[in-house]
């Protein structure tokens, strides 16, 4: 099946960051050739004149289940917030688990994205629903001691087993995850990093979010939490940290030798107060790939990636008093090449270039708020001016997903009217 993508701009974002007027071609699940003018037969054609296609975004931090808690847990103290969301999950059935993947999902493809790094239990529930979507979903299963999650048997036993079923199904990738080191001792990471190795998996966490969970940290151990994970050995070049807001240099070292990927949510911490701000610009002077993630949408409460990533280069440079940090092909590649480096499949995701996975989003180059649109600035009104509004049509992996706006693999109709009674069955007890 041949799918041409007629007459766009095409932002590749490929090594040399070219920005190409032509077509784009798809053979099945990948993409055949890119500008220029496909001249061969096609099944199906979408005219794209004016338009522009860039890579699908990859969230690297969510917890996309959570979708359907929105507004419940905002204006609150961080160990509050915590409280209220761990009585709340408790209580979750797997139904309440699909459906907010599934409004998460529906979400996220508005808002350009092809491809999100999940943090939760019930990791199967969550492929399931966004296989139904057509998303790509890196479902790291959640780890922590055994005496203080809610989940039935032992967590690494279950990611393990989580993996096992789901090893090889089509856009899901079985990962590890570890909530973070308030909850996870030496026994716990170490077995999630072993595990990890052992199966080639992404593992992610939750890494220095607050200072009071580092300050805990080295009052139990001695140590702040990047630099005990290090000396653990749990720091690879399969690990994704989220916020890594407050760290020192050394760390930042440290998790430049171990190879490993963060994901900033800036909306989340400014949301929360946490303080701390995600040093993207010393992450990126010392090797540490930096990618971006919405964090759930009890804390955000989007997984709008096209506002996060403007919000991430303005809080960069408010807070430091520096326009001239995270520049706009900066953040472009923080969103596209940066993650797909995160979740290990820089050589499948990321950009427009034949052989690579067909994950093309579909800019609507008639909307006014990306006009003036003219080669040389189309990746500052990327940056800058996109809206989730400007996504027209959305393909993961050769998948169609979202046409002319309108959903292909899910019915909203059927979906939304849910949401609401999920919401206060949850949330009003
Ligand atoms: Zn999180």
């Amino acid at each position: 099946m041949i799918t041409v993508f007629r007459d766009a701009w095409i932002v590749t974002q490929n090594d040399r960051r070219e920005i190409l007027r032509g077509d784009l071609a798809i053979d099945g699940e990948r993409i055949l050739s890119v500008g220029g003018r496909y001249g061969d037969a096609a099944d199906e054609e979408i005219d794209c004149s004016g338009d522009i296609l860039i890579p699908g975004l990859i969230n690297t931090h969510t917890h996309v289940a959570m979708s359907v808690m929105k507004g419940v847990v905002d204006d609150l103290e961080f160990p509050d917030f915590l409280d209220k969301v761990f009585r709340i999950d408790a209580d979750r059935t797997d139904a309440d688990l699909a459906l907010g993947t599934k409004i998460g999902c529906m979400e996220m493809m508005r808002s350009a994205t092809t491809t999100f790094v999940d943090l939760y239990y019930s990791e199967d529930v969550i492929a399931r629903a966004a296989q139904e979507a057509g998303l790509r979903g890196i479902c790291c299963w959640c780890c922590l001691d055994e005496d203080k999650t809610t989940q039935k048997g032992n967590p690494v036993r279950n990611c393990k087993e989580f993996h096992r079923r789901f090893k090889g199904e089509r856009k899901v990738v079985p990962g590890v995850g570890l909530q973070g080191v308030y909850v996870c001792n030496e026994e716990t990471c170490v077995q999630a990093k072993e595990f990890s190795d052992e199966a080639g998996a992404p593992l992610t966490f939750h890494l220095s979010e607050t200072v009071g969970e580092v300050n805990a940290h080295k009052k139990r151990y001695g140590l702040r939490p990047a630099e005990w994970l290090s000396h653990i050995g749990v720091l690879g070049p399969r690990d994704i940290a989220a916020h890594s807001s407050w760290v020192t240099m050394n760390e930042v070292r440290l998790m430049a030798e171990a190879g490993m990927s963060v994901s900033s949510c800036p909306v989340s911490n400014m949301k929360l107060a946490t303080g701390g701000v995600c040093p993207v610009p010393e992450y990126e002077k010392a090797g540490v790939n930096v990618s971006l993630g919405t964090d759930g949408n009890t804390t955000n409460n989007t997984l709008d990636m096209i506002a996060e990533m403007k919000v991430l280069g303005l809080l960069q440079k408010h807070s430091r008093w520096d326009p001239t940090v995270a520049l706009a092909q900066d953040l472009l590649d923080i969103v596209t090449r940066n993650g797909a480096k995160a979740v290990g499949m820089e050589g499948l995701l990321g950009s427009l270039e034949p052989g690579k996975y067909a994950d093309v989003v579909v800019i609507d180059g008639g909307m006014p708020n990306v006009r003036p649109l003219v080669r040389e600035n189309i990746v500052a009104n990327l940056a800058y001016s996109l809206s989730q509004a400007d996504v027209k049509t959305v393909m993961c992996q050769g998948d169609v997903v979202l046409r002319d706006r309108e959903h292909t693999t899910l019915d909203p109709e059927e979906i939304l009217p849910q949401a609401e009674d999920a919401w206060r069955s949850l949330c009003l007890r």
